[in-house]
């Protein structure tokens, strides 16, 4: 794998800070619930010992840069993907090793959760929903355990899974209960006639399909909590990488499948949807094209039709996955006012992770078993 640094035009971030009413009555019962809960650590998750091997950070840092807008691709011959979310980069100088540690760990857990199921034989849908299962469960990314707070101080969480041999495809959205949104959304891909749940009607097909509901306070993590209390305060939040997960996956039958999971943006509004549980703007896979995750500004994305857009620029203009992908996330997306990024990979095992936010978490594997976990800057370019 040959890392690269693109030069690209600046594309300015524009996370929005809502306008959220200040210490409803809701959020003031939550502050009092908040305080009896215990902390979790904010780097919490990733087991102890070791050092990553595999990351190309100084590789990248020295390469030469490439043309300006062009397109290629960060990998060949992966068959698994995860994100871990776009928004602020993570700073070298500023990350201490135990979180560095924790984050890449977190990536590589994921990462191997969906090797053993395809290593097994397993299919490309198992893979990212194991893959998946592992990021929610860690505290640190922002979907399951570790989601962020709705304006009000609850937890709403959104899924969805799509299968690229028939383009079946399930989702959850606006979730309090469900300790594994994607698990349920795979459910609804599987068990039942629709696509998209929402609501109370999701939390209670989740528990009618046999899992096991959590309360609201399972999601709590006071990084999360004083993430809210940023906001709420207009404050910038710091190393804001937004957190939201998702996998894309290339099994033996040659079958593709992409995954997503996430809280939301911290102090959206109570109800409010993004695009991760929207089949076309967060999520997408199509055999014959690609398989997509995208994570950003929700609201964009689903304008934007983000990652059917990068599917039908395959499928009916040609474009490979890397152009396509290109195309939608640096010149497409910005200009609709957001910013994010997407885990794009086709049949063929092409890997392509272009991102307008200043920072995306991602990782690969590939298929003679290489795996690459990437979380600074310098090791994942913005603007490609
Ligand atoms: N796309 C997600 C949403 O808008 C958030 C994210 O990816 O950071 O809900």
């Amino acid at each position: 794998m040959r890392a690269r640094i693109r030069l690209r035009p600046r594309v300015r971030s524009l996370r929005p800070v809502h306008p959220a009413a200040w210490l409803t009555p809701a959020l003031a019962a939550a502050t009092t619930l908040a305080v009896v809960l215990v902390a979790v650590p904010r780097d919490g998750g990733g087991p102890p010992g070791g050092t990553h091997d595999n990351s190309p950070g100084s590789a990248a840092a020295a390469a030469a840069p490439a043309p300006a807008g062009k397109a290629e691709p960060d990998a060949r011959d992966v068959v698994l993907a995860v994100h871990g979310g776009a928004g602020t980069a993570l700073k070298r100088d500023e990350t201490s090793p135990e979180k560095e540690k924790a984050y890449r760990d977190g990536l590589r857990r994921a990462l191997r959760a969906g090797q053993r199921v395809l290593d097994a034989g397993g299919s490309s849908t198992k893979a990212v929903e194991k893959a998946v299962r592992v990021l929610e469960d860690d505290p640190l990314f922002n979907a399951g355990k570790g989601a962020v707070f709705t304006a009000d101080a609850g937890h709403e969480l959104d899924a969805s899974i799509m299968r690229g041999s028939d383009m079946k495809a399930g989702a959850v959205a606006g979730v309090k209960h469900v300790r594994n949104p994607i698990t349920a959304a795979r459910l609804v891909m599987d068990e039942t006639k629709h696509v998209l749940l929402a609501g109370q009607g999701a939390d209670d097909f989740a528990a009618q399909q046999g899992l096991k509901p959590v309360t609201q306070d399972y999601f709590y993590t006071q990084r999360r909590w004083d993430e809210l209390m940023k906001a709420k305060g207009k404050q910038p939040v710091k190393d804001a990488t937004k957190g939201t997960v998702g996998a894309v996956a290339l099994d033996r039958k040659k079958d593709l499948a992409a995954a997503t999971s996430t809280g939301g943006l911290t102090n959206k509004m109570a109800g409010r949807i993004g695009d991760s549980p929207v089949i076309g703007a967060g999520t997408y896979a199509k055999n014959s094209t690609v398989a997509a995750s995208a994570t950003g500004q929700g609201e964009v994305f689903i304008r934007g039709a983000a990652t059917a857009t990068i599917s039908d620029l395959m499928e009916f203009k040609g474009k490979d996955v890397a152009s396509a992908a290109y195309q939608v996330l640096i010149e497409r997306l910005p200009k609709l006012g957001g910013d994010g990024g997407v885990i794009a990979l086709d049949r063929a095992g092409t890997f392509d992770a272009p991102h307008s936010s200043e920072g995306m978490l991602t990782g690969y594997l590939t298929r003679d078993g290489q795996l690459v976990t990437r979380i600074f800057q310098d090791e994942s370019p913005p603007g490609r």
